[in-house]
Parts: C-alpha cells; sequence; structure tokens
C-alpha cells in the first residue's frame, strides 16, 4: 500500500498520536514530525511509516493505492532511544524514509558515492557496547538497503555530520538524504551525485 503523495487529505497530512494532532506540509514532512515528537516525548520510536500510513489510508482511503495488509504485515523492527547518539540519529534517519526507501540510483552513481565517502575523515564507526543497538541498526539498514553493495562497503561506516549510515545511504535518492552546510567540498552529497 502506498500513499497518494501528490493529494492533500481531508484536514491537511496530520497524524493522531494520543489526544495530539501532529501536521505536516507534506507525507514525509509528517514522518518526520512524528518522529521528532516521539522522540522528544521519550515514546518508542516505533515503525513511524507504517503507523502514519495505516493511519492516512484506514481515515481516508482514497489517499491510498494497494491494499492495507501490506503494511500491516510489515517486518521493520520496532526501536528504542539507546542513548548513543549516533545509533539513535542513524536510527531516526532510518525510520524516517522506512517505505520510501524504493527511491533508489544505479549502482555506478552508488560505487561513485561511496569512493568520496571511504576517503573521508566524517565516515566515523557508529557501533556501541549495546550488541542489540547495533543489531536493530544493521536490521533497520540492511532492509533499506536489499540486496544491493557496492565494492568497498567494508569500508563504510556511518556520516557524523549527516547521522547515516553511508553504506544505505549511497544507494538512496538524494530527497532521502541530509544536507549540512558543514559539509566538506569533497562530500558526494555537496556535489548532486
Ligand atoms: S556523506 Fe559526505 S560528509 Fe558524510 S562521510 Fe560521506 S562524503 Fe563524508
Amino acid at each position: 500500500m502506498t500513499v497518494i503523495e501528490g493529494v492533500v487529505p481531508p484536514g491537511g497530512w496530520h497524524y493522531k498520536q494520543g489526544n495530539d494532532t501532529i501536521r505536516a506540509e507534506s507525507f514525509t514532512a509528517l514522518l518526520e514530525a512524528v518522529l521528532d515528537y516521539r522522540s522528544a516525548n521519550r515514546l518508542d520510536f516505533g515503525n513511524v511509516h507504517e503507523d502514519v500510513l495505516n493511519y492516512i489510508c484506514s481515515s481516508f482511503p482514497r489517499q491510498c493505492r494497494g491494499s492495507l495488509n501490506v503494511a500491516v504485515g510489515s517486518k521493520t523492527p520496532t526501536i528504542r532511544n539507546t542513548g548513543n547518539d549516533l545509533i539513535d540519529r542513524i536510527q531516526r534517519w532510518a525510520m524516517k524514509i522506512g517505505g520510501l526507501a524504493h527511491r533508489k540510483v544505479t549502482q555506478a552513481q552508488a560505487e561513485k558515492r561511496s569512493e568520496f565517502c571511504v576517503n573521508c575523515p566524517h565516515n566515523v564507526t557508529w557501533r556501541g557496547g549495546c550488541g542489540t543497538c547495533n543489531s536493530n541498526v544493521e536490521r533497520l539498514c540492511a532492509i533499506i538497503r536489499g540486496p544491493l553493495e557496492v565494492t568497498y562497503y567494508k569500508r563504510l561506516m556511518a556520516c557524523k555530520l549527516l547521522g547515516h549510515d553511508n553504506r544505505t545511504a549511497i544507494f538512496l535518492d538524494s530527497s532521502l538524504v541530509g544536507m549540512s552546510d558543514s559539509l566538506p567540498e569533497s562530500c558526494w552529497r555537496k556535489k548532486n551525485l
């Protein structure tokens, strides 16, 4: 099931979390707003994409294509705050893009991007002492990446500036990867690769 993002649902893009209604300008912005809300209120991140999708499609069926059962069966794991800043940022990023991760670039483009990351000082390890937290993030990223891999994947870690998993981010459409004024000129993201 997918949300028709070009059409605004009745009442605007919104999601009800308990007694609160979270609002945003677009579907993607709503995913981010729900994630921010859960993070700020120290709630489990859960599966934001699936929750919002189910809410919109069950409340406004004309807003979606496909069957509701597809999302209900999602295997995306439930994630909690770990206290490790970089792992939490990667989790948040992965949970936010969730079902939008079908927007991928070509293998050649991913290979090119990876060459910038492996030589970048901001490509740093993200794994910490919590084995479960590490495996949860690995699993989340593996779901997004699917079978895709680049030649030098073993040298890819996290981007400490953008808070994502480089091994995964290099395959994604730029709209799903962050941007920062502090990126070095040598960053593939800054070059719009
Ligand atoms: S995304 Fe850019 S800044 Fe981050 S590690 Fe890769 S090349 Fe470096």
